[in-house]
């Protein structure tokens, strides 16, 4: 399984490790155990049978974010977040993974998503003028994502508001055994589960010209981590803030005035680093705000900071978690602006339970109410 890194592995054992100053987790936990290139190096041993993937060599690879910050400074552009996933289905397969990670992968199992039978239930809360677009015939399907539709249905309910305001017609996909795209399986090394979720989606996606979602890592698993697990789709797939951005550059779009608060705006790993996506949130809180009340985190773009929420990092290591929030935030809080501004779930709801007094908000949320 990790013969196909072999290149990945063996870059990694010759590099002088240019990438470890920007982990957040080495950072955070301050040992080079957990370097991105001692993470590979264990794995280039495993690879060649020198050492087996046991329950000590599974628990370093749990401690990744996923948050491809050491992609941005590595000269080969090494994807260590993949080679890491497929260490993680080894390891499950192996029965080596986490012990805090059974229910997380029982769940998944018995129903599709990471959040459990009350996720499908969240449909009956969906906000009537988003729900009236399910089983709607149309080319476009926007794709809800778990997170969002568990924590933030009112981001649906903004993106919804956005389309309708462009003019476009549109589909809302709500079948409950595939709410979720399968990320948090793929994270926990259930990489089956994943597969599963995502052959059932291609066959939903085939019947549509175009998905949007608001979910930076529904995006990734559609773009990246499907055709990387062998399942392509002809589909183009957007997210909310590229699809909203264009929608404003051909005048579909005009906001009614403009917020007075000042804010900063935290680029979503997964949006910046995979995607390149960091102007377009940013073109969107221009036509919403003031250029000066635009401040900037000084790791930004696709050199940003990771929030701590990925890679299932709360549930394999929660204090290191926590840290790469607290460090994340401790520019926020320097700066004191009155709001953060995000484009993932997952990245807002981390900071909301970091600090719940701290007003956070999405970047269609925002567009959606001067629509
Ligand atoms: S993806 Fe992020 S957390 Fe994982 S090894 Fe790379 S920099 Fe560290
Ligand atoms: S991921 Fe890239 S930069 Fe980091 S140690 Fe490996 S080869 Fe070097």
């Amino acid at each position: 399984m990790l013969k196909k890194f072999t290149q990945d592995l063996v870059y990694c054992a010759y590099c002088p490790k240019l990438c470890r100053f920007a982990c957040p987790v080495t950072n955070a936990e301050r040992r080079e155990t957990v370097t991105p290139t001692v993470k590979l190096n264990l794995l280039d041993l495993v690879r060649k049978g020198a050492v087996d993937l046991d329950e000590d060599i599974a628990e370093i690879m749990y401690r990744c974010a996923g948050c491809l910050t050491c992609r941005a400074y590595c000269k080969h552009r090494i994807d260590v977040p993949s080679v890491i996933e497929h260490a993680r289905e080894l390891a499950v397969n192996r029965g080596a993974e986490p012990e805090q990670l059974a229910r997380h992968i029982e769940t998944f199992s018995e129903s599709r998503n990471p959040y459990g039978p009350a996720l499908p239930k969240k449909l009956e809360g969906l906000d009537p003028a988003l729900a009236k677009h399910i089983g709607a015939k149309s080319d476009t399907l926007y794709f809800i994502g778990c997170a969002t539709l568990f924590h933030y249905p009112g981001i649906a309910t903004a993106i919804g508001r956005m389309l309708e305001a462009a003019g476009m017609d549109f589909a809302v996909h709500a079948d409950a055994e595939t709410l979720c795209c399968g990320t948090p399986a793929l994270f926990s090394g259930a990489a089956d589960d994943m597969r599963q979720n995502a052959k059932r989606l291609a066959e939903v996606f085939k019947n549509y010209k175009t998905v949007i979602t608001g979910c930076p890592s529904c995006l990734a698993s559609f773009k990246i981590k499907y055709p990387q697990h062998g399942i392509e789709m002809k589909t183009r797939f957007l997210h909310s803030t590229e699809f909203a951005a264009s929608l404003l550059r051909e005048g579909k779009l005009k906001p009614a005035g403009q917020y007075g608060e000042r804010i900063m705006y935290h680029d979503p790993c997964h949006l910046a680093k995979y995607f390149g996506i960091y102007e377009e949130p940013r073109e969107i809180l221009r036509a919403l705000f003031p250029a000066e009340n635009l401040i900037e985190f000084s790791w930004n773009r696709d050199k940003n900071y990771c929030c701590g929420g990925g890679g299932l990092l709360p549930v394999t290591a929660p204090r290191t978690a926590k840290a790469i929030t607290n460090k994340r935030l401790e520019q926020f809080v320097e700066r004191k602006p009155d709001m953060l501004v995000t484009a993932c779930p997952t990245c807002q709801r981390t900071f909301h339970r970091a600090a719940p007094d701290m007003k956070a908000a999405d970047v269609i949320s925002l567009l959606a109410e001067k629509l």
